[in-house]
């Protein structure tokens, strides 16, 4: 089936009308051939502002849901993703042309974070803290925030949402989805699925799920409004950097998970076949379009020639093509743009004295002519200059040297970001090191595994310019909900904190 064929059947199943494919001036194009999907309605501001008066009035209704039945609406989303597991899969491999094995991965990833939050929504824990006066109980409940803004990027198209909304839902807080311009069918089919989960619910406020289809212009409108506590954002770093300042401006809240610039360090101890295996996972998976992508190896120069041998056989066999086909590895980049800068990126990094070692060049044009694949790219570095300091969003991977642990560290260390980190080594002293205060400045920091890849247990996010925001497990359901303390005086006295004396004389 053609792929126009395959997403209109596809988009039918997960029960998207077919009237809002065909209605608007937004092209869908799917980057595998580059042929146009569907043509969708963007929203306006004056349709946007409806949408958060809608979440505004559904916040009075759904926050006064107990916790463990607002769990069970997610519940039911989880069924709904379980039973279209694999046509929402093979519409997000349409859509951003991931391979089929990670589009339904991304689709097990929204399941699981389901499976979490609806045990959460039994488990809103506050304290109770040893009150310094007589008689008096001091404890810390989480409410409920308000309606929160998603604004999220093209490579993770429903994954990041349904880490965002499953959270909020069982907060106590609706959810206002601004999806990346370039994903707004699966976006449309995972409104789809809430709404089938919603209908088997009964009884949810409408305004609860709001989709706002749009750009840049959208994101600013939903970032300036003061109904909106909470903007939790993903995509560049520069994209936070534009809306940082306005969400701060008004005193509003945001949960920002921006670029990353993601190394691996490899001592001389590592088990080189574990580390041929995790850096091709790392850094030629996604086709490199994860924020999570490997794309530095700091390699001890003892080992560094056979690493690069190893990993250069490896990377001109890695099969690159059409990612419906099962046995294809890496996917088509998302588009002209992309390629533009991988090719940017290895024109500055030979300028800077780098080494291409495999890969850089465009493939299957032929074949594909409105279609962007690049070959694995593997370029050896003299030094970390600035093309290596940059994030750039493709399969290109830098290779540096070092020859102490410290230096390796403060390379890792020495980008603007702070996403993701690993080091490969069988020395405990070394891998202790890297995860001490002292060693990693990531977010994310593993041993004997590349740096992407996390699963949904644990919180997610990175330091420096990657933005400080945590989502998905641990606690990162705080950010969505806000901390009351509460003293209760259960005496007929009134004792003063500090020890104050302030009795009115008699
Ligand atoms: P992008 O920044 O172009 O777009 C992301 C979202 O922000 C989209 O919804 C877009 O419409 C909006 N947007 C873009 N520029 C904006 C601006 N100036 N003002 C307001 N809104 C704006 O990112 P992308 O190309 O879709 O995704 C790739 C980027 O996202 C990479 O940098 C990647 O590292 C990052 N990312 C980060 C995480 C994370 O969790 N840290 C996850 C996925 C992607």
């Amino acid at each position: 089936m053609s792929a126009p064929g395959q997403a209109t059947s596809l988009l039918e199943q997960l029960g998207v009308d077919r009237a809002q494919l065909q209605s608007g001036d937004l092209v869908v194009r799917t980057p595998i051939t580059g042929e146009e999907l569907a043509r969708v309605a963007r929203t306006d501001a004056a349709a946007t502002d409806a949408s958060i008066q809608r979440a505004a009035a559904a916040f009075t209704a759904w926050s006064d849901v107990p916790g463990p039945h607002r769990g069970e609406l997610v519940r039911l989303l989880g069924e709904e993703l379980r039973r279209e597991k694999e046509a929402l899969g093979a519409l997000v491999t349409l859509e951003v042309g991931k391979i089929a094995q990670e589009g339904l991965g991304e689709v097990q990833e929204m399941i699981d974070i389901c499976d979490f939050a609806v045990g959460l929504s039994r488990q809103l824990y506050g304290r109770s803290i040893a009150s310094e006066r007589p008689g008096h109980r001091l404890t810390e409940t989480w409410h409920p925030l308000g309606p929160i803004a998603v604004i999220s990027a093209f490579n993770f198209p429903v994954a990041v949402w349904s880490w965002n909304a499953a959270l909020a839902l069982v907060c106590g807080d609706p959810v206002i989805w601004k999806p990346s311009e370039r994903t707004p069918l699966t976006a449309l089919a995972c409104m789809s699925l809430l709404h089938r989960a919603v209908e088997r619910f009964g009884g949810a406020p409408t305004g609860l799920a709001e989709l706002v289809i749009g750009g840049a212009d959208r994101a600013v409108q939903l970032a300036d409004d003061p109904r909106i506590p909470l903007v939790s954002a993903t995509g560049s770093t520069q994209m936070g950097k534009d809306l940082a300042p306005r969400i701060a401006a008004r005193l509003g809240r945001s949960l920002l998970e921006l670029g990353g610039n993601n190394a691996a360090i490899v001592a001389p101890s590592a088990d080189l076949d574990l580390v041929v295996r995790g850096v091709l996972f790392s850094a030629v998976g996604t086709a490199g379009q994860r924020c999570t992508s490997l794309r530095r190896l700091i390699v001890h120069e003892t080992i560094a020639d056979e690493v690069v041998d190893r990993l250069a056989a490896a990377y001109r066999s890695v099969p690159v093509g059409d990612p419906r086909d099962p046995g294809t590895l890496v996917g088509p980049l998302i588009g002209a743009d992309s390629f533009g800068r991988l090719e940017e990126a290895v024109a500055d990094a030979r300028a800077a004295g780098g080494e291409v070692v495999a890969g850089g060049d465009r493939l299957l044009a032929d074949e594909f002519p409105d279609a962007w694949y690049a070959s694995p790219t593997l370029v050896r570095m003299p030094s970390q200059s600035a093309v290596v300091e940059r994030e750039t969003f493709a399969p290109l991977l830098y290779v540096l040297t070092y020859s102490e642990p410290d230096e390796a560290i403060a390379l890792q260390n020495g980008v603007p970001q702070g996403l993701a980190s690993s080091i490969f080594t069988t020395d405990l002293r070394e891998a202790e090191r890297f995860l001490a205060s002292s060693g990693s400045d990531c977010g994310i920091a593993n041993v004997n595994i590349g740096p992407s890849g996390a699963e949904i247990g644990g919180a997610f996010g990175g330091e420096k310019e990657t933005g400080g925001g945590r989502e998905s497990g641990s606690d990162a359901w705080k950010a969505y909900m806000r901390r009351q303390t509460a003293t209760v005086n259960y005496t007929n006295e009134l004792p003063l904190a500090q020890g104050i004396v302030f009795d009115v004389p008699s």
